[in-house]
């Protein structure tokens, strides 16, 4: 097994001796004054290891640490930390220890193939990360008893170069263990945390990772262990890499293997929350264990249906796991145990044709054991009811058990810190806390030239950070000029800024803006009032449609037709996705409807004054409010070409005659009043209702509580309140 820990840890300071536990602490990636003590420690380290507390603490000199225990600046934001980080793990005061019973020993299980949480810890490839990694930083705020579990993939999604001629170049990189924010998980006994799932006739072993998040931890499974075969290692060393067979195998290790984990760990969920059904083998485990305790199967069913929860995420057929019958006989076969008599019964819960004659289908097995089930937003909620029909037969669609229950994004990771002080000073010390709309009205009294004080500074940030990343290229990887180009160096740092980042791929429809090329340039290279376009994403590795669309957008930005205005910059993740969010003046999303099952990057722009020009689909659908942003609306039509070329036109038309002008219409002291009011509103409109803290919060109350008032708790608990 690989050793890791804090170098130098045994030699910090007494006064600061707990700066590596903080430091180990994912917590400190959202909360400000922790996130302050590692800046205030080394700000030049702390730009050049893109945040990372581990490996800054590896590398500074002893007498650096020295020198901060004496600092009493740093002093003073470590002492603030360290009183935030306590109250955090125990969970006192919170809305969960507040509102719900106590339940000692027990446990949320949230199970999900990847999660986005900083990254320092590169095991997400996407939104689904990035919702999993919000949802355990909203846990941990509420004070939920939450467990993520998950797999620790040692080289990580892949990392994205795009070459000169625009094809997307996948490379993978291998962690580096003494930077990365993980230590072993121990076991109550107190060793290291190993169990066992079969696969097929062998056996592989998996150790276990723990990674801290305040009051939530994340256990990551593991099978890169040296008694397990070569190929064995391999099944956790990438995201979603690899066939079919290998996929199979992930999702036996985290369904089976993750179950086996928490139980090792000495944990007894009372919630079981698949995100997605790459988890659904959860459900498998589960009623083994049950049966082994003497459970009939139907008995063991209807535990099971009482205690998981199920989360599905799009609408997109290619985007559910099948596999063929013979796949999961042949990987499953050490897995039955006690089951092994109800083998057909089982195999029958996942058993799903979708066009292409039966298959097993996770999705489909998680549908049929959830007793409690939900789409990502409204619109995809109607979606799903159509889409899994067979699921429910003889029930008609508005009857099919699908919620909706729309995504929402963490407030205290996404927001930028220029504006968060604005809102300490204008809106009350407390409006982390707040859901109350009150809060966010207090929005408008923020004065125009301070909210366009820092809506500017954030998009010089994204300017410095798109031309530091350019040099980089340039300086260590000698990429040609061309590149450093693309890279978006010719960019305006006072131009009217569009933001487009996401997944390359066909119905997201990323060449929709350069559909009438002539008009676009006439827009973009306006004299006084330029326009300029930032792409960002990465497609996945086996979609060659989705790095065509990449490349044609690439090339776009080599046209001198564009005068460069149009970027594109590498490896979209985490600490990209901050900058394009904070410092763009306008979020493009432009999907074919309704494939967009929710979007979150949007909601992540608005909170930070970026106004949302998009497809009325997924959250949009809800979240427009006709003064908050934009909604491009080309209208039905009967094929996709023309509904293209609409929707195009109404995107042009927008820019022409909305946005344009607002952002360029200047008063005498040179501030954009009417844009600003679109500003205030679209932070006023997503901050109350598409964050995590409204969606945690609603899926304990309509999720989880059934299952929590079905293990014999009283919820919800009488406050006494009226
Ligand atoms: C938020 C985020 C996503 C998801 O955004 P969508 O709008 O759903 O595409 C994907 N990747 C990263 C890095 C993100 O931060």
């Amino acid at each position: 097994m690989t050793t890791l820990g804090l170098d130098g840890i045994d030699s910090l300071p007494a006064r600061i001796e707990r700066l590596g536990e903080l430091a180990l602490d994912l917590w400190w990636s959202w909360n400000p004054h922790a996130r302050n003590v590692f800046r205030r420690l080394d700000y030049t380290l702390w730009r050049s290891t893109d945040h990372n507390p581990v490996r800054m603490l590896r590398l500074l000199p002893p007498a650096a640490l020295e020198k901060a225990s004496r600092d009493p600046i740093f002093l003073d934001l470590y002492d603030h930390a360290l009183a935030g980080l306590d109250p955090t793990r125990t969970a006192t005061g919170t809305w969960w220890s507040e509102r719900m019973p106590a339940m000692p020993g027990r446990s949320i299980a949230y199970f999900s193939a990847e999660f986005a949480i900083h990254q320092s810890l590169p095991i997400y490839a996407g939104g689904l990360g990035v919702l999993a990694g919000d949802i355990c930083k909203e846990g941990s705020d509420l004070g939920l008893p939450l467990l993520g579990v998950g797999f620790m993939y040692p080289q990580g999604y892949f990392h994205q170069h795009v070459s000169a001629d625009g094809w997307q170049q996948e490379g993978y990189e291998q962690l580096n263990w003494a930077d990365a924010p993980v230590t072993p998980a121990v076991t109550p006994g107190g060793r290291p945390c190993v169990v066992t799932v079969p696969l097929g006739s062998r056996t592989v072993k998996v150790s276990v990772w723990r990674v801290r998040l305040g009051r939530t931890k994340l256990y990551l499974l593991d099978t890169g262990l040296e008694e397990n075969a070569p190929w064995d290692r391999e099944l956790s060393a990438r995201l979603y890499g690899g066939d079919t067979e290998t996929r199979i195998q992930q999702e036996i290790i985290l369904g089976v293997g993750g179950v086996r984990a928490l139980r090792a760990l000495g944990s007894d969920p009372v919630v079981w929350h698949l995100n997605e059904g790459h988890a659904a083998f959860v459900v498998l485990q589960r009623m083994r264990e049950l049966t082994e305790q003497g459970q009939s199967f139907e008995t063991a069913l209807a535990e099971v249906r009482r205690t998981t929860v199920f989360t599905t995420h799009t609408p997109v057929p290619a985007g559910h796991d099948t596999f063929p019958f013979r796949l999961v006989e042949a990987h499953l076969a050490g897995c039955w145990g006690t089951l092994r008599g109800h083998r057909e019964a089982f195999l029958a819960l996942g058993n799903y044709d979708n066009g292409s004659g039966p298959h097993f289908n996770m999705t489909a097995l998680a549908l049929r054991t959830a007793g409690q089930v939900n789409a990502v937003s409204q619109l995809h909620a109607g979606v799903t009811r159509q889409m899994w029909a067979p699921i429910w037969p003889g029930l008609k669609d508005d009857r099919h058990p699908v919620r909706a229950l729309t995504n929402g994004i963490h407030i205290g990771t996404w927001v930028a810190s220029r504006l968060a002080q604005l809102f300490d000073q204008y809106l009350g010390a407390n409006w982390r806390d707040q859901r109350d709309d009150g809060v966010w009205d207090r929005v408008r009294e923020i004065p125009d030239t301070e909210l366009w004080g820092v809506r500017q500074e954030l998009r010089r940030y994204l300017f410095d950070f798109i031309r530091e990343r350019a040099r980089q290229r340039w300086t260590n990887e000698r990429v040609g000029g061309g590149q450093v180009l693309a890279a978006g160096t010719l960019l305006d740092p006072n131009a009217l800024t569009i933001g487009f980042a996401r997944r390359f791929t066909e119905y997201k429809r990323p060449e929709l803006i350069f559909t009438d090329p002539e008009r676009l340039a006439r827009l973009l290279t306006a004299a006084k009032r330029p326009v300029q376009l930032v792409f960002a994403g990465k497609a996945h590795p086996a979609d060659d449609p989705g790095k065509h669309h990449l490349q044609h957008v690439y090339q776009r930005a080599l046209d001198g037709a564009f005068g460069g205005r149009v970027a594109f910059v590498d490896d979209y993740d985490l600490h990209v996705a901050h900058f394009l969010v904070q410092g763009c003046d306008v979020w493009l999303n432009n999907p074919r409807k309704p494939l967009e099952a929710s979007g979150t990057s949007g909601m992540k722009a608005a909170l930070n004054g970026v106004p949302h020009l998009s497809i009325g689909d997924g959250w949009w659908a809800e979240g427009y409010a006709g003064d908050n942003g934009w909604l491009i609306d080309g209208g039905e039509h009967p094929d996709r070409a023309s509904t293209d070329a609409a929707d195009a036109d109404a995107l042009y038309t927008l820019l022409e005659r909305k946005v344009v002008p607002a952002f360029y219409d200047r008063d005498d002291a040179d501030l954009p009043r009417r844009w600003l009011a679109i500003v205030r509103q679209a932070i006023r409109a997503v901050a109350p209702r598409f964050t995590t803290r409204r969606m945690v919060t609603e899926y304990v109350e309509q999720m989880y509580a059934p299952a929590i008032r079905g293990s014999g708790y009283e919820y919800p608990q009488e406050t006494g309140e009226t």
